[in-house]
């Protein structure tokens, strides 16, 4: 059912400018994918059918960093290709948004070695973190939504007092309950 169908055809709808704004901005996320590793699949998962991102209007991944505002990082990035990773952030054109998808991304995850970064908030700016490893794609959505509430609430992102790019630092929690293994599962036997 469209708006057509609460409305008369000739209807007329007032509204403030900066809310319709934000509602085409929320319902037209462009994602920039930087995908180097697991959570990459994951995220292409989050994007077929089964999860259908399309349904929040989030599924158009651009790979011109000039096209995309939502730069997911799903990945671990390692210490050469960080100034890469800093250049499409900064290729992207304002308001832009940074979500870091699973542990390596966040924090180096099990990789803790001197050629991982260890975490690209020292990097750049992160609004939305999605915990594990990989996150499903609920948790994934779940971080889009994020995003999606903060376009519609405050329109765009945030800068300090320095006028630089504050992060906002919000995690999500997982949403989804595990399913229980199949009970007549048995390893190793025949
Ligand atoms: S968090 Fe886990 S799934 Fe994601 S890239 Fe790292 S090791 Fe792979």
């Amino acid at each position: 059912m469209g708006i057509e169908a609460a409305l008369p055809a000739e209807g007329i709808l007032t509204t403030q400018l900066q809310k319709v704004i934000n509602w085409s901005r929320r319902s037209s996320v462009w994602p920039m994918p930087f995908a180097t590793a697991c959570c990459g699949i994951e995220l292409m998962a989050t994007a077929s059918s089964r999860y259908d991102l399309a349904r929040f209007g989030a599924e158009v991944m651009r790979f011109s960093p000039r096209q995309a505002d939502l730069m997911i990082v799903a990945g671990r990035v390692s210490v050469k290709m960080l100034p890469v990773l800093q250049r499409i952030y900064q290729q992207m054109t304002e308001p832009k948004w940074v979500l870091s998808m699973g542990a390596c991304a966040s924090t180096g995850g099990v990789f803790d070695t001197y050629a991982t970064v260890q975490g690209i908030d020292q990097f750049i700016p992160v609004d939305v973190y999605v915990p594990g490893c990989p996150p499903r794609p609920e948790t994934l959505i779940e971080g889009i939504m994020a995003i999606q509430r903060i376009i519609d609430n405050d329109g765009i992102p945030p800068t300090g007092p320095d006028g630089l790019r504050r992060p906002l630092n919000i995690t999500v929690e997982p949403t989804h309950t595990v399913g229980s293994q199949p009970t007549s599962l048995t390893v190793g036997q025949s």
